[in-house]
Formats: C-alpha cells, structure tokens, sequence
C-alpha cells in the first residue's frame, strides 16, 4: 500500500510506503517531523483502518483522478481537429473531438479509487478491500475541525 501523508504544517504531500512503515517522515517543505503509527493492516495492504498520521479512523472514497491528464488528452484532440477543420474536413475534426472525449471517459471509468481521511487528508492506494464509504460532507466538517483544533490550527 502506498500512502500519502499530508503535513499539518504546510499540507506538502510526502509519500509514504506502508510496507516499510517508517515510524517517523521529515516534511520536504518545512522540514518537520511527523510520527507515524502503521497498523498491520496497514502494513500487509489487507485494509484501512487507522490512520498512520492522525489515528482517525474514519476514510471516505473518491475516485483517484488526474484532473491534468484528461485535460492534456482534450486539449490535444482539439488542436488536431482544429486542423481538420481548417481543411474543411468537419467529419473528420467532429471525430478525432469525440475520440479524445472517449479516450477521457476510458481514462477516467478504469482510474481505481483512493481512500483518504477524513481528518489529515491522508490518501491510501493499494489492493487493499475498500470499507470506507463515499464522501459526506457533515462528516467532512466535524472530523476537520476537530483534527485542526487538535493541531492548533485552530
Ligand atoms: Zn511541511
Ligand atoms: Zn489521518
């Protein structure tokens, strides 16, 4: 399992390998020093169950999307047909527009999911049996402020 452990101090994303579960990680940013806690769940990819950053227990689902990706693929579609289109092949441009959409919409339905904590925002990819459940948002603000109180963000 691979995680993602965000900074409290300035939310710098440091990737983490579960496997290795280190018991400490050093921000690249600002350089503090994080302790981590891996349960074995976490450690044998089985599930996730507690958080290594913040001990929450509480993970949400989303899907694990580059948002960078799919814009490159359209925006590259556009360019191409709007060659096409230049040359009066409509068909032809009106295609490759569609074939990059699809491709986007390939891309996008066969991405897996990440979970992330509620908390800390920690992310978690693995083979791992997905138990957390979709995002709720009331959930999102009572385990967030309680988390940034915790951290003195607050
Ligand atoms: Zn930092
Ligand atoms: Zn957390």
């Amino acid at each position: 399992m691979q995680v993602v452990a965000h900074c409290p101090t300035c939310d710098a994303g440091l990737p983490v390998s579960a496997a290795e579960a280190p018991e400490s990680i050093a921000c690249g940013g600002c350089g503090q020093v994080m302790p981590l806690a891996f349960s074995d769940a976490l450690r044998t990819d089985a599930q996730v169950d507690a958080c290594p950053v913040c001990r929450g227990a509480e993970f949400y689902i989303r899907k694990d999307f580059n948002p960078q990706v799919g814009l490159t693929v359209v925006i590259i579609g556009a360019l191409i047909s709007g060659v096409f289109y230049w040359f009066d092949e409509d068909l032809i441009a009106y295609s490759i527009l569609g074939g990059a959409a699809l491709i986007d919409l390939i891309v996008y339905g066969r991405l897996g999911d990440v979970t992330v904590c509620y908390r800390c925002h920690s992310e978690f990819r693995g083979k791992f049996r997905r138990t957390a459940s979709h995002f709720d948002l009331h959930t999102a603000d009572v385990l967030e402020q309680e988390y940034e109180r915790r951290i003195g963000r607050r």
